[in-house]
């Protein structure tokens, strides 16, 4: 479909629209900081957002998620799965370096031999409307490292483009096409509208000032498990999982059962790589006994095994953990720094 044009005045009246019919998990803020949450009735999202603190990855796989109730019975336990098959929902104000890690966890989730049922059936019934960044949010950002673009989103249903007066708004499939009669008014852009994207789109690229060599320290990390490099990256670090919760392709989940009297829960729960007993097994050892090991593990799995397993970085440039870790370590400087050993 062609690319259309909206006043931008009109956006956040329609984003409210759509979340009269259907449930809506947009940008909104709170105090100082814009959060991903459900908008509530006649609530309109928040549009003058750099990014937000937390990745919307939480709607497909949230923190804690239920997957079945059980009842111990004199015969065994009687399980019931959750089924969640709630309807459509939209997915509106996620910036392109957050829509590519929707790609990057359909990798793991989403797998022809494994499938994850919880993720995918979020996911399917989800339209996601991307919102280009104009001028990247903040210096930490870094998408172009790792093969990202602030102005594209590909895997998003709908590109919404801000111009000058107005946005530019794509339609890139038919889910995304379903939802074109909620917005109205639609103009058709014309020539000069979308050199002006283009514009914008390139000025945005310029504006990232932030680059590291993300794809030539490979090689080095194949080959170098045990070097000393390891033994100080971690210094300072407090084993918070602050860096992991935050970032938009961590994906570590551990499953629990809780159970009150005879009836009782399994859940899942995020886990982070920074926990002291998050690879601790039963026997009382440690495989990571410490968090040099542990960082190691972190650094590895973004820019080494996930690229062994699925040929991409695990990691869209967000910089959220740069931002968020208390004691400002900087993922960046590590890249760099290995970059240097080569
Ligand atoms: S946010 Fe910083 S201190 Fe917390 S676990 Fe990550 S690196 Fe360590
Ligand atoms: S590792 Fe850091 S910069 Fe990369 S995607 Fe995760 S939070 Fe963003």
């Amino acid at each position: 479909m062609e690319a259309k044009l909206i006043k931008k005045a009109a956006l956040g009246e329609i984003v409210k629209k759509i979340a009269g019919q259907k449930p809506v998990y947009a940008p909104i803020k709170e105090g100082s900081k814009v959060h991903f949450k459900f908008l509530k009735k006649g609530e309109s999202p928040f549009l003058d957002y750099a990014n937000t603190v937390n990745a919307p990855k939480n709607l497909f796989f949230p923190q804690t998620e239920t997957l079945m109730h059980y009842t111990k019975t004199a015969r065994g336990s009687e399980l019931v799965e959750e089924s969640e098959t709630n309807g459509e929902m939209v997915l509106f104000g996620v910036r392109p370096c957050d829509v590519r890690s929707f790609k990057l966890l359909d990798m793991v989730f989403d797998q022809k031999k494994y499938s994850d049922p919880y993720y995918v059936d979020k996911r399917e019934r989800t339209t996601i409307i991307a919102l280009a960044c104009r001028q990247p949010p903040y210096s930490t950002c870094f998408c172009t490292s790792v093969g990202g673009h602030p102005a594209q989103a590909d895997g998003a249903d709908i590109l919404i483009s801000e111009l000058d007066d107005d946005y530019l708004v794509e339609f890139l499939s038919p889910k995304g096409e379903k939802l074109v009669k909620l917005f109205g008014d639609l103009k058709a852009a014309d020539d000069q509208a979308l050199s002006r994207k283009k514009e914008l789109s390139d000025e945005a690229v310029a504006a990232i000032k932030s680059h590291i060599p993300a794809t030539e320290i490979k090689t080095w990390l194949d080959n170098n498990f045990e070097h000393p490099f390891w033994d100080s990256i971690h210094q300072g670090c407090l084993a918070c999982g602050t860096c992991t919760y935050l970032c938009p392709t961590c994906h570590c989940f551990d499953i629990r059962d809780e159970a009150q009297g005879d009836d009782g829960i399994r859940l899942r729960a995020w886990d982070s790589c920074m926990y002291s007993i998050y690879s601790l097994e039963t026997s009382g050892h440690n495989p990571r006994p410490g968090q040099k090991q542990r960082w190691r593990q972190r650094l590895m799995h973004k820019f080494k095994y996930f690229v062994d397993n699925y040929d991409a970085i695990s990691c869209v440039g967000c910089g959220r953990c740069v931002m968020s870790c208390p004691v400002n370590t900087d993922i960046r400087k590590i890249v760099n720094d290995i970059a240097q050993l080569n």
